[in-house]
């Protein structure tokens, strides 16, 4: 069988390594395109491939109509939005993510994030601290559920809510569970949002909920920039001096923010929530191991589109 890693945004050298080992040691093909321009270009790369591993790849019904031959894709990561589940489907493609793989590094950066804003975007101006403060979790997922153990051992005090997980699990991980979204948003000092981009959620955080926030509050996005209503944000951030927004992979508005707020808005230039070099080895070589076994055993435990 033939595996294509079709990255636009590459892994690091020694994840394609490792990936490449794990697929020729299953007796393999291996196959490798990188920071590719053009849809046309991943769709001749797919065409004989049997399987692919992504990563924000867009895999379109349009991808996926010239991969005539692919059995299997998995995105190498959490979020799956970039990847067409019904045109998958249609085709008879398993797709799978690799749930936690990249989970640390995100949590990381979404700490790193709050005290880089509390200290002024580390010019030398009075900052705050976060010891002490109160930290809102949006959704306890993977990552979620770090940032609220990392945050906790920072002396931060942790609510959570999370719709598909019970209040007494919340409570065991040791967050305080929320009754509901305006109970998160208006008592904690920051909200840290992880959940995923659905037609439920996006663009859900808006207007109310961001001016519910208290006053000096910070609003964390490392999951992804559609759930945020932007125009909702950009008016809640005018009728609100006190509040900061801080995301990674920049809103479509970002100019217009940077420009009217200054260093109470920071975007990352490029998504780098997963970009460590752990989080790129441990996903994608879990992609790899999760082709292998479902070519060997027929194995589908992390498949998405059932
Ligand atoms: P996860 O699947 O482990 O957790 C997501 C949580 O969201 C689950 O607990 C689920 O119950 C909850 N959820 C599902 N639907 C919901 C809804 N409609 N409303 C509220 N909560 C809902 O995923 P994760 O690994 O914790 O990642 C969370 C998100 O972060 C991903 O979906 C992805 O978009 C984003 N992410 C970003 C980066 C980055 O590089 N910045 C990297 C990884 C993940």
């Amino acid at each position: 069988m033939k595996v294509l890693v079709a990255t636009e945004k590459p892994f690091a050298a020694a994840a394609v390594k490792g990936i490449k080992d794990i697929v020729e040691a299953a007796g393999h093909e291996f196959a490798l395109l990188e920071k590719y321009t053009s849809e046309d270009e991943l769709k001749a790369a797919a065409a004989d491939a049997d399987a692919m591993i992504v990563r924000s790849d867009k895999v379109t019904a349009g991808v996926l109509e010239a991969a005539s031959r692919l059995k299997i894709v998995v995105r190498a990561g959490a979020g799956y939005d970039n990847l067409d589940l019904p045109a998958c489907t249609a085709r008879k493609v398993v797709a799978m993510n690799t749930p936690g793989q990249n989970s640390n590094a995100v949590a990381e950066l979404a700490i790193a994030m709050m005290i880089f804003m509390s200290r002024g975007q580390f010019t030398p101006a009075t900052g705050t601290e976060i010891m002490g403060r109160r930290l809102g979790i949006q959704a306890f997922g993977n990552v979620g559920r770090l940032v609220g153990a990392k945050a906790e051992a920072l002396g931060m005090s942790v609510m959570a809510i999370d719709p598909f997980i019970p209040a007494e699990k919340i409570r065991e991980a040791g967050a305080e569970p929320a009754s509901d979204l305006k109970e998160l948003y208006s008592s904690c000092d920051f909200v840290s949002v992880h959940i995923p981009a659905t037609p439920e959620t996006i663009g859900s955080i808006g207007y109310e909920l961001i001016t519910s926030m208290p006053k000096g509050a910070t609003l964390v996005n490392t999951a992804r920039k559609e759930v945020i209503d932007e125009a909702g944000l950009e008016k809640a951030l005018e009728d609100r001096p006190d509040l900061k927004y801080v995301t990674d992979v920049a809103p479509s508005n970002i100019e217009s923010l940077k420009e009217k707020f200054g260093t109470r808005v920071f975007a990352t230039s490029k998504k780098m929530g997963a970009q460590t070099a752990e989080a790129n080895i441990n996903a994608g070589l879990a992609a790899a191991r999760q082709i292998v076994d479902y070519f060997a055993t027929g194995c589908t435990r992390f498949q998405l589109n059932r």
